[in-house]
């Protein structure tokens, strides 16, 4: 019988998806026992590609997009097996989202003056190796659009990914680095530890061949990366609030909020975490959340038993529960539901537990408001300050305009699900680094540029 290479290839992939990995740099690209010999891989790497020409990186990005592509099914699984948060349908469109609307070098813009006394550039160059710290709740997706974006920018990068997704990291960072060799490019563009752990981070962070630090995660790496004495660019935690007034398609509104909500069962940080809504309208949203949208009404008894589920005495979340489906929710405080169900709803003060912390579980608690200016009020108190990502479903530009300026955040979307900030059902760019507090916004190639000035005096002008 003649034998199927192609069959035995994907074989061996799956099985080593699946395998228990004890030693995973074995035969894996850009994957290091330890943390300073894979920066020593990065610096080499990064000489190499800051030489590329700029047709050269799009190759290699190219070629990324296309395993990506390739890949997308089994990394999803991956992350589900490994995590055991969110879910396989999702994690695949989001690869294909990354894969496909990451920008590459055409970010990369120059800002030109040319004038009586010469010709002035400034272009984006490299900064070099970058360090970066990935979550557990997108971590192939987020190691795929920052090495896209860092190599569009002439940068190689060294990661330190959650030690919860560290197998899916390695099988994506292989995948990145084969990508690079098919393409003609070097080995090791991206890099990692074969056992991340805070100390592997605290080697990244101090080395002096690194001098940006890009942080994807939770309030307390940000402010590590940010105490480092380094540039650091920081995305971190939200609770985005979808506020809906008076004026909203209020059906319309039900049916983004929840498809937003439980995209992936609620893992992205931009999803919609709570709603704020005013009361002419707020039995009508419930109503159709309820009846159209597969969502669960919880009695006080279940949201009780939510609270003290999913939620440690400490305060902190049971990380059992983070990006599980409703239905697994459910059945962990003893209620059995239907396939039907999408999503937990229930109505309650802005100070509830379930509505104030960010949950990242398709749990939506709303918030009944008097006028749109209470709303407003309460949407920027659930916020937190964290000024990340806020939602609202309004027909009255007044209002919405009100609302953007008094919650401040990176992403606003309006009239539609979050995910469609993320270029998934609205316009624009994808990225899984959406750096909040410290200002860049949604990340891209140019964000991890440096821009450099180039004077020609009194000459080059043609005008
Ligand atoms: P997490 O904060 O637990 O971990 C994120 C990463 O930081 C991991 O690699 C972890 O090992 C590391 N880390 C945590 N504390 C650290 C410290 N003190 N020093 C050095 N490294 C440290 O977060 P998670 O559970 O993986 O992800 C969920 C959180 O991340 C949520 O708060 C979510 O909103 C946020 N997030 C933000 C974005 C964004 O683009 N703004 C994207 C994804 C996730």
């Amino acid at each position: 019988m003649p034998v199927d290479e192609s069959m035995i290839h994907d074989i061996v992939k799956k099985v080593m998806a699946n395998m228990q990995i004890t030693a995973p740099a074995a035969g894996m690209h850009g994957v290091f026992q330890d943390m300073n010999e894979a920066i020593k891989a990065s610096i080499e790497a990064q000489k190499v590609v800051r030489n590329l020409s700029l047709d050269q990186r799009e190759k290699i990005i190219s070629a990324i997009r296309k395993k990506t592509h390739e890949n997308a099914e089994l990394i999803a699984n991956m992350g589900v097996n490994e995590t055991g948060m969110g879910n396989v349908g999702d994690k695949i469109l989001k690869h294909h989202l990354t894969a496909d609307k990451t920008p590459g070098t055409e970010d990369l813009s120059t800002i030109a003056w040319s004038g009586d006394r010469g010709l002035t550039l400034v272009e984006m160059g490299p900064f070099g190796v970058i360090g970066a710290i990935t979550p557990a709740t997108n971590p192939s997706e987020t190691v795929i659009c920052n090495s896209i974006g860092m190599i569009a920018g002439g940068n190689t990068v060294v990661f330190n990914p959650h030690p919860n997704a560290k197998k899916t990291t390695i099988f994506t960072i292989n995948m990145i680095n084969e990508a690079s060799l098919e393409a003609g490019g070097p080995d090791n563009v991206a890099v990692t530890v074969e056992v991340p752990t805070m100390e592997t981070s605290s080697i990244m962070m101090k080395h002096p061949s690194i001098h940006l630090l890009v942080a994807t995660g939770g309030p307390g790496v940000v402010t590590a990366v940010l105490s480092s004495g380094k540039r650091a660019i920081g995305a971190g935690a939200g609770n985005p609030p979808a506020l809906v007034d008076a004026t909203a398609d209020v059906r319309k509104a039900a049916k983004d909020i929840v498809n937003g909500c439980t995209f992936d069962n609620n893992l992205p940080c931009i999803a919609e975490k709570e709603v704020v809504v005013v009361d002419s309208v707020a039995d009508e949203l419930m109503n159709y959340m309820i009846q159209e949208n597969g969502c669960y009404l919880a009695s006080r008894e279940v949201q009780d038993k939510l609270i003290s589920t999913v939620i440690t005495p400490k305060g902190a979340l049971n990380r059992k529960c983070v990006g599980r489906d409703a239905r697994t929710l459910l059945s962990m405080v003893g209620v059995e539901a239907g396939p039907e169900v999408r999503c937990i709803v229930f109505e309650g003060p802005k100070e509830h537990p379930l509505i104030t912390t960010e949950l990242m579980m398709p749990i939506l608690g709303v918030v009944r408001v008097k006028s749109f200016e209470e709303g407003v009020e309460t949407a920027v108190w659930l916020e937190h300050g964290n000024r990340h990502s806020a939602h609202i479903h309004s027909k009255n530009v007044d209002n919405i305009t009100t609302y953007a300026k008094a919650i401040d955040t990176a992403i606003l979307v309006k009239n539609g699900p979050s995910y469609a900030a993320l270029g998934f059902g609205g316009e624009g760019y994808c990225t899984f680094t959406i750096a909040s507090r410290t200002g860049e916004g949604l990340t891209s190639a140019q964000t991890f540029t440096k821009r450099r000035r180039c004077t020609m005096s009194d000459s080059l002008c043609i005008r």
